[in-house]
């Protein structure tokens, strides 16, 4: 039977390869590293429905300034990297035009009203379903003055219809009695669940796809034989080759090289992330939480607690900057005051950025028989099984339950 490349066995790749396994296709997924080891190991393990703002909203570039001078803000640019970056900050710039903004908020609001809806039946195929915690995401301030600085945010999930409760005082403590005092308000995201750990996510599904006969093949891709205004075969690193009739791409922040290869280039940067994965806490808590005004996120996880968050733009190759996790670490501590950090790991991790947010999900515009599915950001995670479920129906030829325009990747 022919078979179908998956390239990049991050959560995205996983995914996609076992909804085209579970839709009877014969797949082959490829990585050059163990599956999982990219962005999907490390990240904040979120189902964060309601984080789809693009980052390129006026409220950002009103913060922007203050931010980039602080070297302890949440956005850094290394001054090195800023030549690089410039055609992608320019195209950054186009999308925050009022009515790009609104187009963008509409693209990354359809695809998390359905993260449940696809989430939830392909964790069931995959005998997964107990990955997910019953927890949703609290939104802490401290004051009157925070909470109105995130309204725009409240305002759009109003508008959108994203469920989400408003607390005040003690009725926080009462539900996550770890806060401090300080927090005199928070808003409840019940649906903002998390999986209790991201990496095994991957690795599971990964070994679900290799029972029922998936292939998996290490190997760093480095071109394609072409045919017939199509693609015929993977050609790897060493010279040897995978034949594909179909290919799909998702290679997270490495995914612009690959379609490079292609003479398809599209604007991928990384915006890294950094996380601390806290093993002995010396606290427990039911809900994650995000402060906005402070730039963090903690998530209870199997092993611990994870504190992370930030962003950094200094490309691929860069060393990491710890000094970032601990920032966040110290920041965590200001919510958290009985929180303990000694026994603690720190990773960082390169998250697939576009310039607009929103992700590109289907065919390429040059290929016949390839598709990519690449640029998710901040929600990897939570966009994976409807990403998976969107291929799969492109693949299978089946309309897909939502316009696919937004998403496409001829739009920069
Ligand atoms: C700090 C942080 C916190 C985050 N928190 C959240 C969150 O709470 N919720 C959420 O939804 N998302 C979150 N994200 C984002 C999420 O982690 C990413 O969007 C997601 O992991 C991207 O998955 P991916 O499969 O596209 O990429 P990756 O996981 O990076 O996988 C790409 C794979 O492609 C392989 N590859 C690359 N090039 C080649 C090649 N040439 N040949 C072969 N293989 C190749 C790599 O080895 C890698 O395994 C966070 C990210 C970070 C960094």
């Amino acid at each position: 039977m022919p078979q179908i490349a998956v390239v990049g066995a991050g959560i995205i790749g996983v995914a996609i390869a076992f909804e085209l396994q579970r839709r009877g296709e014969s797949v082959v997924l490829i990585d050059r590293d163990a599956p999982g080891k990219g962005a999907s190991f490390g990240n904040m393990a979120s189902i964060a429905i309601t984080e789809f703002m693009p980052a390129s909203r006026p409220s950002v570039w009103a913060q922007m300034p203050k931010w980039l001078l602080d070297p302890e803000g949440p956005v850094r640019v290394r001054p090195g990297y800023l030549p690089r970056l410039t055609p992608w900050f320019l195209r950054f710039l186009e999308a925050s035009r009022p009515s790009r903004v609104k187009a963008l908020e509409a693209a990354g609001a359809v695809l998390c009203s359905r993260v449940y809806e696809d989430l939830l039946p392909f964790l069931k195929a995959a005998g997964l379903s107990d990955v997910l915690s019953e927890e949703g995401c609290l939104s802490l301030y401290t004051d009157e003055v925070e909470f109105a600085a995130d309204r725009e945010h409240i305002a759009v999930l109003e508008r959108f219809g994203f469920r989400h409760e408003v607390l005040v005082g003690n009725a926080i403590r009462d539900i996550e009695p770890a806060l401090t005092t300080r927090i005199g308000k928070a808003v409840l995201f019940p649906e903002n669940r998390s999986v209790r750990d991201p990496y095994k996510l991957v690795v599971s599904l990964t070994e679900r796809f290799q029972a029922l006969g998936g292939k998996m093949e290490t190997g760093d891709v480095t071109g394609f034989e072409r045919l017939d205004g199509g693609v015929r075969a993977i050609r790897l690193k060493g010279g040897r080759t995978i034949d594909a009739f179909r290919v799909v791409l998702c290679a997270g922040a490495y995914t612009g090289s690959l379609a490079r290869l292609l003479d398809e280039p599209i604007p991928l940067e990384t915006e890294r992330g950094y996380h601390t994965q806290i093993m002995t806490p010396g606290i427990s808590m039911r809900h994650s939480i995000i402060w906005p005004a402070k730039a963090f996120m903690v998530t209870p996880t199997a092993g611990g607690i994870r504190v992370g968050g930030t962003v950094e733009m200094a490309g691929l190759d860069a060393a990491p900057d710890f000094r970032r996790a601990k920032v966040l670490v110290r920041r965590a501590k200001e919510a958290l005051p009985d929180l303990q950090a000694a026994d603690a790991s720190e990773w960082m991790g390169h998250r697939p950025a576009l310039p607009d947010t929103v992700p590109i999900i289907g065919p390429s515009a040059k290929h016949a028989g390839v598709f990519y599915a690449t640029g998710h950001g901040h929600l990897g995670l939570t966009y994976a099984a409807t990403t998976a479920r969107l291929i799969g129906d492109l693949i299978a030829g089946i309309a897909p339950p939502i316009d696919l325009k937004p998403y496409r990747v001829d739009r920069f």
